[in-house]
């Protein structure tokens, strides 16, 4: 493995020392990280800052074309991000894996790029004409974390510097290497200090969220670490996107076909190896069809293979850390004291790596960590419910409200049924679907703003109201 520097300014920067990146499929490493220290944070966002004063003034169809570069960019190397993506994050090449996430990456890009935000007229009357423009704030910093690195630092990025802002962004310490690299790529099609990258540990976060040079965070990670940015960020009343925990449930209910959409739970639930912070994470089965859910859905999780995500054939690969994996065992074990029933996996097997297996628990309530807390990972409680008005309670009882579905062979039922989520998102018959043209955030302690679309890409500007 070659070894990455940061990026500062368009050239490679060494940092202070350098820490070991994990392969979570081996446990070893496969590679190394440079640490930034804080004078290294002053350079990138004077080195951002300088690059704001032409980035800003471009016009609009210039940075278009800029993004436009950056997907081409992007693709041109999406074999080599997506096996070094592998590498470090444990996710597959295959199936909703890492060429998939490269592929996102790419599709965000160039849909940012067709976005814009021309000058809204208020009024225009015989006391003269009002008008809304929207300019960049300034030096953005993005925080991301490592369950879809390169497709959530597009996320943070590609609006940021579409609207004219220029970025510093900081990788999650577990999976560093993927984003150093797409900044660098990122760097051969656009100017200097547009984007730069620096990496180290949590702290260097914290630094970001209190640097007095940045304008705005864009934060993507927990809960606590969101709270943290927020008070950090309050000294110098920055601009916060924040993209935090979900705790999603989904209700089936009772008129539906077990077979058909066994399929789909289980992707709105697994993708990632349930790393994902809007996948399915707590099941609500009507008691008519409990038992033939539970068996549908096992027999189809029994069918994807997991295993080490360089080989073709793997479908889903390990957890992407020890603390992660030890979680979800955790839960899982707690679950299962609690009367929890396996239906699939719960026994993690002890080779190398990270790994534990697709696990399905069913008799489970309220109570116990699975269901009440984010578990992040393999692990999929189900449990019964006899009414929907029962079933929408015990969804809502969560202070997370990322996302929700509702699953139903009536649509009209459903959506009534959508509607009482307290959610960002709800899907009817999917869970977790996202599209760069609508608007994707928390309700509730899972967020603050939208990413996507409109309305995402004016949370990387401010209002200027003018009076002519
Ligand atoms: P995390 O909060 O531990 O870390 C996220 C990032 O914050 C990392 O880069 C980390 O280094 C940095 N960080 C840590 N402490 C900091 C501090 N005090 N100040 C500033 N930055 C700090 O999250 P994680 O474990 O990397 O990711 C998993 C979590 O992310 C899950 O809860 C998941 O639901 C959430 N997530 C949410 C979304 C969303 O769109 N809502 C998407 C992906 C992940």
């Amino acid at each position: 493995m070659r070894t990455f520097s940061l990026f500062i300014g368009g050239h490679p920067v060494d940092g202070i020392g350098r820490r070991d990146v994990i392969n979570p499929a081996t446990g070893g490493s496969m590679g190394t990280m440079p640490v930034a220290s804080a004078a290294d944070l002053d350079r990138a966002v004077e080195a951002a800052a300088a690059a704001f004063r032409g980035w800003s003034t471009r016009s609009d169809t210039e940075r278009a074309q800029a993004l436009r570069a950056c997907a081409r960019a992007i693709e041109a190397h999406s074999e080599e991000l997506a096996q070094l993506l592998t590498l470090e994050q444990g996710k597959p090449l295959n199936g909703l894996g890492s060429r998939f996430e490269i592929g996102g990456a790419v599709a965000w890009t160039d849909a940012t790029a067709q976005l814009s935000l021309p000058p809204e007229l208020v009024e225009d009357g015989p006391q003269g004409r009002v008008e809304i423009h929207r300019k960049p704030i300034g030096v953005v910093g993005a925080i991301t974390p490592w369950n879809w690195p390169v497709m959530i630092a597009c996320w943070h990025i590609m609006p940021a510097i579409r609207a004219g802002n220029t970025v510093v962004i900081k990788p999650s310490p577990l999976t560093p290497l993927s984003t150093i690299r797409l900044v660098e790529i990122l760097g051969g099609v656009l100017p200097p200090g547009v984007v730069n990258v620096i990496t180290g540990e949590d702290a260097l976060g914290a630094l970001m969220s209190a640097h007095g040079g940045i304008g705005k965070i864009t934060f993507t990670g927990s809960t606590q670490t969101g709270r943290r940015v927020m008070a950090s960020a309050a000294e110098t009343l920055k601009r916060l996107t924040l993209e935090l925990g979900g705790n999603d449930a989904g209700i089936v209910l009772p008129d539906c076909d077990p077979k058909k959409i066994a399929e789909g739970l289980f992707w709105g639930g697994f993708i990632n190896s349930g790393q994902t912070c809007a996948a399915l994470k707590r099941l609500y089965v009507h008691d008519s069809i409990y038992d033939p859910v539970c068996a549908e859905l096992a027999a189809f999780a029994a069918g994807i293979p997991v295993g080490n995500g360089l080989e073709e054939g793997s479908i889903l690969g390990p957890v992407q850390n020890a603390r992660q994996r030890d979680i979800v065992a955790s839960c899982v074990e707690d679950a299962v004291a609690k009367g929890g029933r396996l239906l699939l996996g719960g026994r993690p097997g002890n080779g190398p790596g990270y790994f534990y297996p697709t696990t399905l628990v069913a008799d489970v309530e309220r109570g116990c960590s699975l269901v009440d807390r984010e578990q992040f990972g393999p692990a999929l409680p189900i449990i019964r419910y006899s009414s929907t008005e029962e079933a929408i309670a015990f969804a809502n009882d969560s202070q997370m409200g990322l996302g929700g579905s509702v699953w139903s062979s009536d649509i009209n039922r459903a959506k009534e049924v959508a509607s009482q989520f307290e959610t960002g998102s709800v899907w009817i018959n999917r869970h977790g679907a996202i599209q760069p043209n609508a608007p994707f955030g928390g309700v509730k302690q899972s967020g603050i703003g939208v990413e996507f679309g409109q309305e995402g890409l004016k949370e990387f500007t401010t209002i200027q109201t003018m009076f002519c």
